[in-house]
């Protein structure tokens, strides 16, 4: 065999997918974890999706090549979306790029904007793909600190000026892996401003936006009056709308940068399959308002089940606005031990806080993604463990 590349030699195995081997070491031995780990949504999307992939396959018609930007009608649907939702115009030939989920968008954009010697600004702690996408890019990471003091929000003010001109992207998720944070537009109209002032390319990951509690709907970082020319909005159909094994998602931002992804993403893929684009068109066109909501109240409902169940685990947290977990810090154990005693003697896997960035040193994440009776389960082994430490 020939040497690894170095870029490979600098990128860590992705965390998610070094605990799913351990718990299939652990699974051999007949032991049964519970995954509070990973941020999978557990229940299917709405049926008029999966009717309308499965009617889409059947034409004989639709099994070829769709083209590098991918289905017309999906693009409009975006757009129409982005319209209704936001109000907010997209060209749906220009504005809008198919991608295959949030997370390739993630990497091919780092890989069209950053050169070595050039910079991502990612905040730790945050989702672990904006550095590892640096790395593969071969540019260097700043860590833009996300603490709780401030709110859960980017501390630009503290990022050094040489800092700033070689920096290039901005990454920003909100409602908030892991945190579960929501911001408010002006937050958006604040951060734009920065990145038009600083010429850095503004991409909010916004996996989330519709899996928000307590009556709070999510804006979208395109509703800015100042910053369309540098923001691009990555949308993803995973966690909105229980469809995280289609790998279907959208880039929405200026045309500039939606050709610059399209130029990389048509060197690499070529695209999806016709029956994907339309169920994610019925989507968009047809999921109702209440569909979401009834949704979001079971997840709101185990959110309420895990806050009350911490002081009698050892953690504690805020109250989660959005997003899929509750992210807590653990009070009196090193949190690297609370995570593996949690797994060996609990067999309740939990995210360790390290895997969202430096910050995350004394958090763990629990996710909602799970069904009700599994979480029961889970939060009893759990006290359990604790109380007998
Ligand atoms: C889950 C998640 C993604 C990945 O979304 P896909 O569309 O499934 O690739 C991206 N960003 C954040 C913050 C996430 O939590």
């Amino acid at each position: 065999m020939p040497p690894r590349s170095e870029r490979l030699n600098n990128l860590p195995p992705y965390v998610f997918s070094v605990i799913g081997d351990r718990l299939r070491e652990l699974q051999a031995q007949g032991i049964n974890v519970i995954r509070l780990d990973i941020g999978n949504p557990d229940m299917p999307p709405p049926s008029d999706v999966v009717d309308k992939l499965a009617a889409s396959a059947e034409n004989p018609a639709n099994h070829g090549y769709t083209g590098y930007r991918g289905d017309a009608a999906f693009r409009r649907a975006v757009a129409d979306y982005y319209q209704r939702r936001f109000n907010v115009k997209l060209h749906p030939d220009k504005e809008v790029l198919p991608l295959i989920g949030s997370k390739e968008g993630i990497v091919n954009l780092s890989l069209a904007y950053l050169d070595k010697g050039d910079i991502a600004l990612v905040p730790d702690i945050g989702y672990p793909s904006y550095s590892m996408g640096a790395l593969l890019a071969g540019g260097d990471v700043h860590w833009v600190a996300v603490r709780e003091d401030n709110d859960f929000l980017p501390d630009l003010m503290a990022i050094p000026v040489d800092v700033l001109g070689r920096a290039r992207l901005l990454w920003i998720n909100y409602p908030n892996n892991p945190t579960g944070v929501t911001v408010e537009q002006s937050f958006y109209e604040r951060v734009a401003a920065f990145c038009v002032e600083h010429d850095i390319l503004l991409v909010s990951d916004n996996a989330y936006i519709d899996v928000v509690y307590d009556g709070y709907k999510a804006p979208s970082a395109l509703q800015t009056n100042v910053g369309r020319s540098h923001t691009v909005e990555l949308f993803s159909f995973s966690k909105s709308y229980n469809m995280a094994g289609w790998r279907l998602g959208a880039a929405v931002g200026p045309e500039n940068a939606i050709s610059d992804l399209l130029r990389v993403k048509s060197n690499i893929d070529s695209g999806h399959f016709k029956a994907i684009y339309d169920a994610g068109s019925e989507a968009l066109n047809s999921i109702s308002p209440s569909w979401i909501e009834e949704r979001n109240a079971v997840y709101q409902r185990r959110r309420d089940r895990v806050m009350a169940a911490l002081p009698s685990i050892g953690l504690s947290a805020r109250l989660p606005g959005g997003a899929l977990y509750v992210w807590a810090r653990v009070e009196d154990i090193d949190m690297t031990q609370y995570v593996e005693d949690a797994l060996i003697q609990a067999h309740v896997s939990i995210a360790p806080g390290l895997a969202y960035g430096p910050g995350g040193a004394q958090h763990v994440r629990i996710s909602l993604g799970v069904p009700d009776d599994q979480l029961e389960i889970a939060l009893e082994r759990l006290q359990s463990w604790y109380a007998n430490r």
